[in-house]
């Protein structure tokens, strides 16, 4: 089998994949503008198989459904069907914000969804509204309690640190962890084209690591091979509590991903200019033409992306059609 190796010898075995950039929630840390055209712009359900078959044969071991919302799409678990039988990819995983998974989490994990990744930011119904802009709350806590009853685990609940709105949360999110056998993980905002949210609420993990140390003794913990974060444990707790650190500690050395968003771009990284137009010959079929352009995405990874603190040129295109 083919392999993907980069130009500094990183293996790439895992596709983000964003199926659509629609989402029913409207987050103020993810408020990019989404046109009319890229809206209507998805690879169907055949595309989807053709991509995820000549992906496999490229040694792509794990695929991460994202959006927008993928729980939005209709299809959803043919997608996930059509990925599965894939004998190779031996894991697809899903990040989504939970208000549909009551309904969802159990066609799910029969059509082959490895497990969810469960955004969610706040514990307080109200501060909830005004992160996301929907009264969703008592639904995703539904959602998570639906997704640890039918198996779809280890169930990660990430939430994204935002000074002077949620330090508040950052305890009783942790407390999910010592219940449920949940893996709670703070992400550090990351900047997203044109907007100064970024500035005025970055919050850097050390800062949660602090309040959560200031009521919880934490132990060092491990996380699975080629893991973004850094995971703890409160002593005696079923789960773990993880920091994901894009801004303050990058981890580029053991990045072994690229991403697709749901027009068709592969960016080999989250913070890329360059991408590659893969839509024509995903419609088109034309199996060479693809392995060529997912061949040139991982030739042009770059080592690692800028530091985002000091460089205002290093944001996030476009975060509902990148996926996250
Ligand atoms: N709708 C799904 C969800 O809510 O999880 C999937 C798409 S969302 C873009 C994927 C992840 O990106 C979420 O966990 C979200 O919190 C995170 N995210 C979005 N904007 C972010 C930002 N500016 N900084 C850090 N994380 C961000």
């Amino acid at each position: 089998m083919e392999r993907l190796i980069d130009r500094f010898g990183r293996r790439i075995t895992y596709i983000r994949f964003s199926i659509t950039p629609r989402c029913n929630f409207d987050c103020i840390y993810c408020s990019s503008h989404i046109s009319e055209r890229a809206k209507s712009k998805e690879f169907n359900l055949d595309d989807i198989a053709f991509l995820f078959n000549t992906a496999s044969q490229l040694g792509i071991k794990k695929v991460r459904l994202t959006g927008g919302e993928p729980l939005v799409r209709k299809d959803i678990t043919d997608i996930v069907k059509k990925i599965r039988v894939n004998k190779e990819i031996k894991e697809i995983v899903l990040t989504t914000n939970g208000s549909l998974l009551k309904y969802l989490a159990k066609p799910l994990k029969e059509a082959g969804l490895s497990r969810v990744n469960i955004s969610l930011d706040s514990m307080r119904r109200d501060i909830f509204k005004k992160i996301t802009k929907r009264d969703e709350f008592n639904n995703v806590i539904e959602g998570i309690k639906k997704s640890v009853e039918v198996g779809l685990v280890p169930i990660k609940v990430n939430a994204v640190l935002m000074r002077g709105i949620n330090e508040e949360d950052v305890i009783p999110i942790v407390e999910l962890s010592l219940h449920y056998p949940i893996i709670v993980r703070f992400i550090e905002l990351m900047p997203v084209k044109g907007d100064n949210f970024w500035k005025d609420h970055y919050m850097p993990f050390s800062e949660a690591l602090n309040i959560i140390r200031g009521k919880y003794k934490l132990i060092k913990s491990k996380g699975a091979i080629g893991e973004v974060a850094d995971y703890y444990k409160v002593m005696g707790s079923k789960g773990k509590v993880g920091f994901i650190t894009p801004v303050s500690q990058h981890f580029c050395s053991n990045c072994n991903r690229i991403r697709i968003t749901a027009s068709g771009k592969i960016y080999p990284c989250l913070f890329s200019e360059e991408y590659v137009d893969i839509w024509e010959s995903v419609k088109a079929k034309r199996r060479n033409e693809l392995i060529k352009l997912i061949k040139r995405s991982v030739e042009i990874k770059p080592k690692e992306h800028g530091p985002i603190e000091l460089d205002d040129r290093v944001f996030i295109e476009n975060m509902r059609e990148l996926g996250g």
